[in-house]
């Protein structure tokens, strides 16, 4: 049986240019970068090369750029570096309630251990206003921290703006824009941040490596102890391969990004359209413009994402419900409650998202297997 993807918001296959890169990685520059024998100073070249590439891709200084384990280890770097370094300044943070659990956990941790942390509302497309995120500042607040485009639904936060609120009021800001790096420019100064948290496996690139910039003059605590790797705020011996991997994928998605981004518009707006015209009671999530190419997530009244997902996997189809991390819980995605769709609706959810292995064709066998599905299971409701 054929199948096809449509799941590249959890993850992406990587590029053969980028598999290419790190295999030559492992096979000819396996010195350690610490190390100032030849070796060493070669990897320690081929690391530097690699953030320089991705720095240029963010308009930042290549010493504001840290490589990390992925988006999680980043966002609670962040998170926690920030709170912990700024105690003197203040104990409140501030974060969105549709944010991915990597920030949300990570916000929860901190309330356990005595800060403060007001969660911001969105809208009903699933957008954070900046004048939700105005009322939210207190005398004390340190951080804030918003996505730039949510993992489930696709809506693109007005980061720029929100940004320059809080560059006004003096406090620092923070984007994970793990979903939004490689399908939207990121320049770190256009959207106003002080922080900013991306991942390789999102952009063709391997799993288990990430970045984070902090803007110089951040004052932020590390997380771990060790050696002197990634200017002490990261310890621990590099992973080249894994930086050369992220920055080469990242090169090739600003290189396509212009030419992608419309193909995928394209692919995502047509696939809704099908859908809308052959099925009945159907929600598109999310707003309908101000979303990442390639994102449609539908709710399908009167049925259950889980049961509707493995039925289109046993049908070829790899989709997900809600958020991949958080799927195998029944519970219906935090995202589409904080938007106000009622639970019963947001448990009937799937998030389609494409990429790269996606064409005309894999959007008409969608097409075609889908409400054959959905009609299936509601004729049985009846
Ligand atoms: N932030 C967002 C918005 C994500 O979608 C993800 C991954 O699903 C993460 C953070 C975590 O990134 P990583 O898988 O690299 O730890």
């Amino acid at each position: 049986m054929k199948r096809y993807y449509f799941d590249h918001s959890a993850t992406t296959r990587v590029d053969a240019a980028v598999t290419e890169a790190m295999m030559k990685a492992m096979r000819e520059n396996y010195g350690n970068p610490s190390s100032i024998h030849g070796f060493g100073r070669e990897a320690r070249v081929a690391l530097e090369d690699a953030r320089e590439r991705i720095a240029r891709i963010l308009n930042c200084d290549p010493a504001e750029l840290f490589f990390t384990s992925g988006g999680t280890e980043a966002d609670n770097l962040a998170l926690m570096g920030v709170m912990e370094a700024n105690r003197d300044k203040g104990d409140h943070l501030i974060v969105s309630k549709i944010e991915h659990h990597a920030v949300l956990e990570t916000a929860r941790f901190l309330e356990q251990h005595g800060f403060r942390v007001s969660y911001v509302s969105p809208d009903s497309y699933g957008i954070i206003q900046p004048d939700e995120v105005m009322r939210a500042i207190i005398p004390g607040t340190v951080l804030i921290s918003i996505m730039h485009a949510n993992n489930e639904v696709g809506t693109i936060n007005p980061i720029g703006k929100i940004g320059q609120i809080a560059r006004e009021q003096g406090i620092l800001f923070h984007t994970d824009a793990v979903q939004s790096f490689g399908k939207l420019p990121t320049d770190v100064k256009d959207l106003n941040v002080d922080m900013l948290s991306l991942s390789g496996h999102k952009i063709y690139g391997p799993k288990g490596v990430g970045a984070i910039y902090i803007r110089k003059g951040v004052k932020l605590s590390r997380r771990t102890q060790g050696g002197h790797q990634e200017r002490e705020m990261r310890t621990g011996t590099e992973n080249l391969p894994g930086a050369i991997g992220l920055s080469v994928a990242a090169q090739i998605c600003q290189s396509k990004m212009a030419a992608e981004s419309e193909h995928l518009t394209r692919l995502r707006d047509r696939f809704w359209e099908g859908l809308k015209s052959r099925l009945p009671d159907i929600h598109l999530n999310g707003h309908p413009t101000e979303r990442l190419p390639g994102l449609v997530n539908i709710s399908f009244e009167g049925l259950e994402g889980e049961a509707l997902m493995l039925t289109l996997d046993m049908k070829g189809l790899a989709v997900s419900t809600g958020s991949a991390c958080s799927s195998g819980q029944t519970s219906a995605s935090h995202v589409l409650l904080a938007m106000g769709i009622p639970p019963q609706i947001a448990q009937g959810s799937i998030r389609f998202s494409l990429g790269r292995e996606n064409d005309d064709e894999s959007v008409d066998y969608a097409l075609e297997v889908v409400p054959q599905v959905v009609e299936n299971f509601r004729a049985m409701a009846f």
